[in-house]
């Protein structure tokens, strides 16, 4: 199964590493520096604050292409 490593929305400092198909099944991942927890669910969205809309973009970009790294960062 592959991974894809993210800047954690939540510190932009982390990375996270993530299985897209274990993130659009509901898996959540912390990051390693702020222990933020990237997932889909929605009791996790206010740990994330500001970084709501990066992170919703990058869940596009999971269900669009599960297949590739997610490594970009919108600001
Ligand atoms: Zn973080």
């Amino acid at each position: 199964m592959f991974t894809s490593i993210i800047n954690c929305p939540a510190c932009n400092q982390g990375q996270i590493v993530i299985q897209p198909y274990m993130l659009l099944q509901g898996q959540a991942f912390s990051c390693p520096l702020c222990a933020a927890k990237l997932a889909l669910h929605h009791e996790s969205k206010p740990q994330l604050g500001k970084g709501l809309d990066a992170f919703d973009k990058l869940r596009v970009q999971l269900s669009q292409k599960a297949d590739q790294n997610a490594s970009t960062r919108h600001e």
